[in-house]
């Protein structure tokens, strides 16, 4: 419920036009073709994907010789249905941490502003209610906002913050997140970064760090690297996956935001474009508003 509502401006502007596109046509013609490509890149699905979809569609025009325009809306949603299969072939549906790593170690990356803290203090609400123990590191310290806002949150849902003061250095509070998750036999740890893009070789660098350093802990650590966009920026969202999965190996996506946007499509794209499987999306700012992306309940959300 809580999704459709996120997904709500996303899913208003895709299908109202949709459907003007189609209006007084019998059949889906390169008309017809042109102006879907149109929405789909208006809906920040991404040119690479959208003229992987439309293709799709042209086959299955000239293989049936005839597509009823009628029929537009469900053939998209099998091809959508489709790109996200390929991309996201876990089908969680909740909360999930492996129970054969412990810690499970998730380090966290993103820029500031879209959304990094909150994802993780939303996250370590819903694992805490599984009955996870879970240890935070403020690594992000070059803003005291980021530490304090980390800090605020794990006294919100009541788990340790490790920290340093700031501008320290963020492996070493990265390393002493981990030392006292492994001490505290914690079931995850999860570390958030500073979300600096200024330099690509000063990211790269600072992630490389970080990891070696906990490797001395827990040697197959991190054992996910979550990168968080902003999914209402649209393709600045996909900008920042680009340079971020070239600065390190980002195993999963959280894209937040959603609610309030028009850019959903952006999950589409995103997940076509880099192959990484979306984990978690963010459709508003209560606790409950992160939730485990379901392709299904993702694609039923879009076209109901
Ligand atoms: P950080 O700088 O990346 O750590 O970003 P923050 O976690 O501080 O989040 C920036 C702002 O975005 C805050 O006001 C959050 O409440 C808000 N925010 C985060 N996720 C969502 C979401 O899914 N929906 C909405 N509407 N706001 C969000």
């Amino acid at each position: 419920e809580s999704l459709d509502k996120g997904l709500a401006k996303t899913k208003e502007s895709f299908l109202s036009k949709i459907g003007k596109a189609v209006a007084g046509k019998s059949k889906v013609d390169e008309e017809v073709l042109d102006e879907l490509e149109e929405i789909l890149i208006g809906s920040d699905v991404g040119v690479q994907t959208t003229l992987k979809i439309i293709g799709r569609i042209e086959d299955r025009v000239a293989r049936d010789k005839y597509l009823s325009s009628s029929e537009l809306e469900r053939i998209l949603r099998e091809e959508i249905a489709s790109l996200l299969e390929e991309n996201n072939s876990a089908d969680l549906s909740d909360f999930h941490i492996p129970t054969d790593k412990k810690p499970y170690v998730i380090m966290v990356v993103g820029v500031n502003g879209v959304g990094k803290t909150t994802t993780i203090g939303k996250l370590s609400a819903q694992l805490k209610k599984k009955g996870h123990s879970i240890v935070l590191g403020a690594a992000d310290t070059f803003r005291a906002a980021a530490v304090d806002q980390l800090k605020l949150w794990g006294e919100r849902v009541g788990v340790p913050v490790v920290a340093h003061g700031m501008n320290t250095d963020p492996s070493a509070v990265a390393y002493d997140a981990v030392k006292t998750g492994v001490e505290s036999l914690a079931d995850v740890v999860i570390i958030d970064t500073a979300g600096r893009l200024h330099t690509k070789v000063n990211l790269m660098n600072e992630l490389t760090k970080i990891k070696r350093v906990i490797q001395k802990f827990v040697p197959d650590a991190p054992h996910e690297v979550l990168l968080v966009l902003d999914g209402s920026t649209g393709q600045n969202a996909a900008i920042q996956a680009k340079e971020f999965t070239k600065a390190t190996e980002v195993t999963a996506l959280a894209i937040t935001k959603l609610d309030g946007t028009a850019k959903g499509g952006v999950v589409i794209g995103i997940s076509d474009e880099f192959k990484i499987p979306v984990k978690y999306i963010g459709v508003g700012e209560r606790v409950d508003d992160l939730q485990v992306f379901n392709k299904h309940e993702f694609v039923d959300s879009l076209f109901k």
